[in-house]
């Protein structure tokens, strides 16, 4: 499964953070046995289309589908020196998906800083700037040896050799990978590397609990969403105290907790949506009246590869997929009805899934 990692400098709240999530993952009764690294904490991706099927369907149980984060501690600045256990971090970054970064926005004289004081985009540039070193380094053990393969006129050494130059500019010029374009050919070849910032990144604001309420004049915000823009990444706000706190409540006082917070939904939620979508998953659906269910699968997934992700008996032999959207389901208020409005497909092995498809895959045995 992919998974996004937490990292952050050290007392900015990803304890905190990581507690909510297993918290809250724990009580998701669907899967009790799910977290065996305790690295690793499994949540439920909130999804307001499940309870709608569910009214629709009436099916015996109705299962969400789950998402994955992966606790990394203990990045400071030299961690690419191999300062302290620096280097070992730097590898569990690299076995993710995707980089959630957790950012100070909170004020409290109790809680000491790293580096002394409060200065978020500082935060952000010490944590950056150790990734791109690791990139640097990554390229600086492989470029000479591709330089000279490439001497001897081999072809795929100088393609590599030419794209790695380019990238180690971008890393020189404190950018990092992802901010490089590349062709699909370019990104093939360097994808051996697994690049620390060609990874995608989301910002997480941690803020006081009693500001969550009042974010607009929390100006640690205001800068880190600034940085955020510039690159094009999303700022996720939380309190993290506050959603450990919220993790262990059932649904209805969790309900309560929001509005008297004046909010909507909790930050951790956001959280778990935002790095779905970062990661470029999506969701289907299987109704029937034993299950309705939630399935992830990555965008650009085919009828089959889905298909796979619930058996690979599915997918082996896949027939074909009966596909209505949940639109025309909810719309229309039955599978008959939308079967009799002839909004129901057929569709085959070429077929691309869509975010909200409402599928039976037909397979031989
Ligand atoms: P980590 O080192 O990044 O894992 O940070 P921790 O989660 O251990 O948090 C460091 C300290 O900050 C702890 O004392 C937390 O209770 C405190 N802390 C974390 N989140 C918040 C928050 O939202 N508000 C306040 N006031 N303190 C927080």
């Amino acid at each position: 499964a992919l998974t996004a990692g937490i990292v952050g400098l050290p007392n900015v709240g990803k304890s905190t953070l990581f507690n909510a999530i297993t918290k809250a993952g724990a009580l998701a009764a669907n899967y009790p046995f799910a977290t065996i690294d305790p690295n690793v904490g499994i949540v439920e991706v909130p999804d307001e289309r499940l309870d709608k099927l569910t009214e629709i369907v009436v099916p015996k149980k109705t299962v969400p589908t789950a998402f994955e984060f992966t606790d990394i501690a203990g990045i400071v600045k030299g961690a690419s020196q191999g300062e302290g256990l620096g280097n070992k971090f730097l590898s569990h970054i690299r076995e993710v998906d995707a980089i959630c970064q957790v950012v100070r926005a909170f004020d409290d004289d109790n809680i000491t800083h790293v580096s002394g004081k409060i200065d978020p985009l500082d935060d952000i540039e010490v944590i950056n700037m150790e990734l791109i070193f690791a990139d640097l380094e990554s390229i600086e053990r492989r470029l000479p040896r591709l330089e000279k393969m490439a001497r001897q006129k081999d072809a795929d050494a100088m393609a590599e050799a030419a794209i790695l130059t380019k990238v180690k500019e971008t890393l020189e010029n404190n950018q990092p990978v992802r901010s490089l374009e590349m062709t699909p050919e370019e990104k093939a070849l360097v994808k051996h590397l697994n690049f620390l910032t060609q990874k995608p990144i989301l910002y997480v604001a941690n803020v006081a609990e009693d500001e969550l309420m009042d974010l607009d004049n929390n100006e640690h915000l205001t800068r880190i969403k600034e940085y955020a823009r510039n690159e094009n990444a999303e700022v996720v706000v939380i309190s993290a105290r506050v959603e450990e706190e919220m993790a262990v409540l059932d649904d209805e006082d969790k309900q309560e907790f929001l509005e008297a917070l004046g909010l909507e939904e909790s930050g951790l939620d956001k959280l778990i949506r935002s790095a779905y979508d970062l990661l470029g998953l999506a969701t289907y659906f299987t109704a029937g009246v034993q299950e309705v269910r939630a399935w992830t699968f990555k965008k650009g997934m085919t009828a089959p590869e889905c298909a796979g992700i619930i058996h690979t008996d599915f997918q082996k032999g896949f027939i074909r997929a009966e596909v209505m959207s949940y639109d025309d389901l909810v719309e229309l208020g039955s599978e008959a009805a939308v079967k009799e409005a002839g909004k129901a497909r057929l569709e085959g092995k070429e077929y691309i899934m869509k975010d909200g498809d409402v599928v039976h895959f037909r397979f031989n045995v």
